[in-house]
């Protein structure tokens, strides 16, 4: 049974010439960890909103498990208080007069628990994501991170269906922010949560989730598993909007690239299809030649820690080559570049993606 089922959802803000969101059709699994992903503007967090109840739908449908919670056709609305929803945003919106035990056990009392159970759950909560030694502590007395997990405990004590993040990570400085990656990893696993999470941050993504609905202008480009979003991308956007160093992008119509030339007449290319993709460490560059191979000049070498990225030109286009391996090469070096055929994406004039 999926935790979230939308269908046709759409959301269009008074006056706006577009929808912020535009027929979205997204199942979300009993325990998934899904990540919304995509540019700033693309529709995230409005989608968030909508599922939460605080943000109305324009058309469409809102199912959590088989309860429709929302929905124009049927005229239903269940209220954000009634949909069993935690929901926690980037400010983590902690209240400031109430300690971090206050706090959490706070959604318990409205739910009028009795005493013992919210003292049951309130301390289970603190000891699993390490936060009793700071119970009777007020929020300003508290690091980001700390926080950060105090917002948690709030929402994970009252044991919702569903937990909505909202760029949960981005108030935390660089370090703390892979603790807390980890954490979130880990809290997953611990409470089997079904979880929506909201980033732009591609490797947030990559390293969170179990499965990533990449977004973009409000439309839904593709629905997969970290590994399928990044090795096997449907389109243009996301190839492009998956990895860094970016995708490279070969521009077929160009007569005069000799690059261009070997790949039309290695594939005998239909007409339609107007660039051919290849991920920066796909490229094999050798020291000899061999009949499939280009020869090119590396033009720049640099190190990135525990990478290099070696930018190599045959005359055309740069390429962008990466490696964790300490290059061989200088600048200067003549090198053969062999390009795999299962790592090569070729796309169409509408962006769509083909393998051959
Ligand atoms: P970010 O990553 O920057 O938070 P996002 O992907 O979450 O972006 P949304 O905040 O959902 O995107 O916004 C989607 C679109 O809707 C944007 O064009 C935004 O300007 C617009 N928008 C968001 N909230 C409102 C609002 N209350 N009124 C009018 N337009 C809005």
């Amino acid at each position: 049974m999926p935790a979230i089922h939308l269908r046709n959802l759409t959301k269009t803000y008074s006056g706006a010439a577009s929808p912020a969101v535009n027929n979205l059709n997204l199942e979300v699994k009993d325990g998934e960890f899904l990540c919304l992903l995509g540019p700033s503007g693309c529709g995230k967090t409005t989608i968030l909103r909508m599922i939460a109840g605080i943000e109305p739908i324009s058309q469409g449908e809102i199912a959590i498990g088989e309860r429709v919670v929302d929905s124009m056709e049927q005229g239903c609305f269940i209220p954000p208080e009634k949909r069993n929803i935690g929901l926690v945003f980037q400010s983590y919106a902690l209240w400031p007069h109430m300690s971090v035990a206050e706090n959490i056990t706070f959604g318990l009392k409205v739910k009028k628990l009795p005493a013992d159970e919210i003292k049951a759950r309130s301390q289970d909560v603190m000891n699993k994501l390490s936060i009793a030694p700071y119970a009777k502590r007020y929020p300003a007395q508290l690091s980001g991170g700390q926080q950060q997990r105090v917002a948690l405990a709030r929402m994970l004590a009252v044991n919702p269906d569903v937990l909505l993040l909202d760029e949960p990570l981005s108030n935390l400085d660089a370090a703390l922010r892979l603790e807390m990656r980890a954490e979130l990893r880990r809290i997953h696993e611990t409470f089997g949560t079904t979880i929506i999470f909201v980033s732009h941050d591609q490797w947030e993504a990559m390293t969170l989730a179990t499965t990533i609905a990449v977004m973009s202008e409000g439309h839904l480009q593709q629905v997969g598993t970290p590994h399928e979003i990044y090795a096997l991308p449907v389109n243009r956007f996301v190839a492009d909007f998956m990895g860094s160093p970016k995708l490279n992008q070969i521009n077929l119509n160009q007569p005069e690239s000799v690059l261009a030339k070997h790949l039309q007449q290695r594939f005998h290319l239909p007409k339609q299809i107007d660039s051919c993709g290849i991920r920066p460490e796909a490229l094999i560059l050798n020291k000899q030649c061999s009949y499939d191979a280009l020869a090119m000049k590396i033009t720049t070498i640099i190190p990135t820690g525990g990478s290099w990225i070696i930018e190599l030109s045959n005359g055309a286009e740069p390429l962008h080559y990466s490696t964790q391996l300490h290059p061989q090469w200088q600048i200067g070096d003549l090198v053969f570049c062999q390009f795999p055929d299962d790592a090569l994406h070729f796309f169409d004039a509408d962006g769509t993606c083909h393998r051959f």
